[in-house]
């Protein structure tokens, strides 16, 4: 069975082609510069990458290439060949609470949603009308980052702002990163042998983006990810939480629209915003050279973290485990040895040893006598997504 993945930006398409029988990858790669005089395709199989430079002016003729790239690399005779095609959307909203295969109706939900989105599924519908029109006998599956928190119970999700706004405007918290946290947490479970439905743990995606989530029995229960994915942890580039006032406040002094605002929080804060860069590597590079700022960000970055794991620790009374996972939360050995050490009143007992190890493996970092098991989980939402086209297709 043969399934591939998209991941539509507004300039680009990532994707990663499975081979479903046994999991393995068989090309991934990116169409990037969309719309752009700089625009290249790159495609990555057996070890080999291909670079094509050329001008792709719209989604559907980044599709197009990819489908010839496919084939002029004896990798696929057609996109008509596959088994299915999967989409990552951002925002489901409430309306859906399952991946589901891609017909008109979802489509207009999609649309519907945009506004909740508007960086994002304006994006995800030109990658769905393009996989449509390249390859119309493959069936196409929407898998949302917002479904995994639809368990959250109304008293998490809802913001304390008038009733009328959550409904007529549906201003509420979604959450985002749930293909990840619901991955990981299977893993985990697996992993340390606890069925999924009596599993409860706290996982934290932490990579450019960065939220962390309640899994009480195997279901969101809280994520730090809200309306849209700003709120929350202090992340690469983008603020978490604030005060609101203090958009209204910069948006009277600065004499800008909310709309400035709202770049300055998403594009130009986090670590960004603090030191000057959003590359954790490079915020430990400036540490070493005792830059101050470079300390500062870094200090907020944890502190903000070890708030949300003691407020998740007590929402979910007991704790199975820590999850880590995403770019820094699987690499940076020493943000892991931070947090664990000032949490160790609640249970956590970090290993040093097992905590360096470096590997792409999921592992155990905690000491055999941590009462609480803390575990490095290595992501992967493109095969999750491929998982969940596998299972829908399979049910038709
Ligand atoms: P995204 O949110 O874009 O999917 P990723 O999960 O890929 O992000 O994480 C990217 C981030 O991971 C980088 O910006 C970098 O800060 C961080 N990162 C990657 N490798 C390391 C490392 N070895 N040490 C510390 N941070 C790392």
């Amino acid at each position: 069975m043969k399934i591939l993945v998209l991941n539509s930006g507004s300039s680009s398409i990532k994707f990663k082609l499975y081979n479903m029988d046994d999991k393995s990858v068989l090309a991934s790669g990116i169409i990037e510069e969309i719309g752009n005089k700089n625009s290249k395709a790159i495609l990555k199989f057996s070890g080999k990458v291909v670079t094509k430079n050329l001008e792709i002016i719209n989604h559907e003729a980044g599709t197009h290439i990819l489908n010839q790239m496919l084939k002029d690399n004896g990798i696929l005779d057609s996109l008509n060949d596959l088994d299915g095609i999967g989409h990552r959307i951002v925002h489901g909203g409430d309306k859906f609470k399952s991946s589901v295969i891609i017909d008109d109706e979802v489509i207009d939900i999609i649309k519907y949603l945009s506004p909740l989105a508007p960086l994002h599924n304006p994006a995800h519908l030109e990658g769905i009308k393009s996989a449509i029109k390249e390859a119309p006998n493959v069936p196409n599956v929407a898998v949302f980052d917002t479904v995994f928190h639809q368990t959250m119970p109304n008293y998490a999700y809802m913001y304390a702002i008038p009733y009328d706004l959550y409904k007529n405007y549906h201003v509420r918290k979604y959450g985002f990163h749930g293909t990840s946290h619901k991955y990981v947490s299977q893993e985990a479970a697996k992993f340390l042998n606890i069925d999924i439905n009596k599993f409860n743990a706290i996982s934290l995606h932490i990579g450019n983006g960065a939220s962390i989530t309640a899994i009480k029995n195997g279901k969101s229960i809280d994520t730090s990810m809200g309306i849209t994915p700003l709120e929350g942890l202090m992340m690469g580039t983008r603020s978490g939480d604030i005060d609101p006032a203090a958009i209204t406040y910069l948006a009277e002094v600065l004499d800008v629209r909310s709309k400035e605002i709202y770049k300055i929080l998403n594009n130009k804060s986090g670590l960004l915003g603090i030191c000057g860069t959003n590359d954790m590597r490079e915020v430990r590079k400036m540490i070493t050279q005792d830059n101050e700022l470079a300390k500062l960000a870094y200090s907020m970055y944890m502190y903000r973290i070890i708030k949300y794991i003691g407020s998740y620790f007590a929402v979910l009374g007991r704790v199975d485990a820590l999850i880590f996972t995403a770019g820094v939360g699987e690499n940076d050995f020493e943000l892991r040895d931070d947090i664990c050490n000032k949490i160790t009143h609640l249970g956590v007992l970090i290993n040093k040893e097992l905590n360096q190890k470096q590997s792409s493996d999921i592992r155990f970092i905690t000491k055999e006598n941590s009462p609480i098991k803390a575990l490095v989980v290595p992501t992967d939402e493109e095969l999750a997504i491929a998982l969940d086209v596998k299972n829908l297709i399979l049910k038709k």
